[in-house]
């Protein structure tokens, strides 16, 4: 007999070269790819959200962090109104574009979403023209992270400044949504793009969907209080994910308008058995837990400005039976690692994403990482799934420029 090592390594920030690092590199390739050198380079991240899920699309609330796992773009504004896209992880050609002939269902694969952002500020009034853009990124792609956002994003800050435009951090999250929706044909509420633009490190963005704009920065001192938070990407994305997420969008719609109100937020907790009892059954599960998801941002909040962040983990818990048991988004790989760390001492975990696969991540002590690591990777071998991909993380920064540094005359 053997014996069953559940040790772990969990990779962390410190294996990832810096920014500066990866700026120099990402500018090295743009000089390789399109000759001369960039404008600048910008970094936008991808996210974990703590609390609050599919709740952005009922107007409702969320508590993003941002990861250090970031797209890098090298840019450059063209005169004569080409747009050209590399990214490194493409197909390895350029795409060349039109501005003048960006429109939704012209531009096929990865570069809808960055050709998108182009087309939602043309659409949008502002004077844009054309452009080389390379993008490096680690942010995992469809892992749940975000990886969407980051590569629009990037691109809202990058043309921000190189066409002078002047947009607050919620207008360009709105412009880079607009491009996901009404380009790449992505139904998502506002929360990614939010979290990449308007996260700052060491807090949570307490974002109400409704007013992106008052944003507010919860600190979020997870190392501080000797805690550690784990994304536990579990590299399963089923594919009933897209029309699911349209009609469960749709479903919430249709109650609000039963409820008589313009969107689910709007429901107060005391306001569900009445609800209840008024709505067909098949919504109901929805609504109770947008609701209930409303109020657990407000609580995690709440235990954030009080400085308890081991408090988050029930919140944690509820918030994924929640999605398990309710919204029914969960899938048996994400339960299966939530309840592989929830049973290995995590102070609790949850799926986080809009769900059908993606990452779960889990708050857990300093000092146990491997211990929660180990066991969600032993059930994932039990189980007979692939090894989870498992990263420590911290709160990050938002999008913001590398090159030339603020430092630099
Ligand atoms: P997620 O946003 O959770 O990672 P999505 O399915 O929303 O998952 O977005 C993933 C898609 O975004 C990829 O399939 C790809 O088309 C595009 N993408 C993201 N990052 C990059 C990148 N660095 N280079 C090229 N395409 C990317
Ligand atoms: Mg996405």
């Amino acid at each position: 007999m053997h014996r069953t090592d559940h040790r772990h390594d969990v990779g962390g920030d410190g294996d990832a070269p810096g920014d500066a690092d990866r700026a120099g590199l990402v500018a090295d390739s743009f000089r390789r790819l399109f000759g001369g050198d960039p404008d600048g380079v910008w970094a936008a991240p991808g996210r974990v959200n703590l609390i609050g899920e599919h709740t952005d699309y009922n107007d409702g609330f969320a508590l993003p962090i941002a990861l250090p796992q970031s797209t890098l773009l090298a840019a450059r504004g063209r005169t004569d109104g080409l747009l050209r896209l590399h990214s490194a992880q493409g197909d390895g050609r350029i795409t060349d574009l039109a501005v003048s002939g960006l429109a939704p269902g012209a531009v096929a694969g990865w570069a809808a979403y960055p050709a998108g952002v182009v087309w939602a500020l043309a659409e949008a009034g502002h004077p844009v023209g054309g452009a080389d853009l390379h993008f490096d990124s680690t942010v995992p792609t469809g892992a749940g992270l975000s990886s969407s956002a980051a590569l629009e994003c990037a691109v809202a800050v990058a043309y921000d400044e190189l066409y002078g435009l002047e947009l607050s951090g919620p207008e360009l999250a709105r412009i880079a949504q607009r491009a996901e929706n009404g380009f790449a044909g992505v139904p998502c509420g506002i929360m990614d793009q939010m979290a990449s633009v308007c996260c700052t490190a060491e807090a949570a963005l307490h974002l109400d969907a409704r007013t992106p704009e008052h944003h507010q920065q919860v600190p979020f001192d997870l190392r501080g209080q000797g805690l550690r938070l784990l994304v536990i990407d579990t590299g399963v994305s089923h594919d009933l994910g897209d029309g699911a997420y349209a009609a469960l969008r749709a479903g919430c719609e249709r109650a609000a308008a039963l409820l008589g109100l313009p969107a689910l937020r709007d429901l107060r907790t005391e306001e569900l058995p009445g609800a209840v009892r008024a709505l067909p059954a098949e919504l109901v599960p929805l609504v109770r837990h947008v609701v209930t998801e409303n109020a657990r941002v407000a609580e995690a909040v709440s235990r954030l400005r009080e400085g308890n962040a081991a408090a988050l983990g029930p919140i944690l818990d509820e918030g994924h039976a929640s999605l398990r048991d309710d919204y029914r988004v969960s899938c048996p790989e994400t339960d299966l690692a939530a309840a592989a760390a929830q049973g290995a001492g995590a102070l609790g975990a949850r799926m986080t994403g809009g769900g059908f696969g993606g990452s779960v991540i889990a708050l857990v002590r300093a000092g146990t990482e491997s211990a929660v690591g180990g066991a969600v990777t032993a059930a994932f071998e039990a189980a007979g799934y692939r090894a989870p991909r498992i990263l420590s993380v911290t709160p990050a920064a938002g999008a913001r420029r590398l090159v030339p540094s603020a430092a630099t005359p």
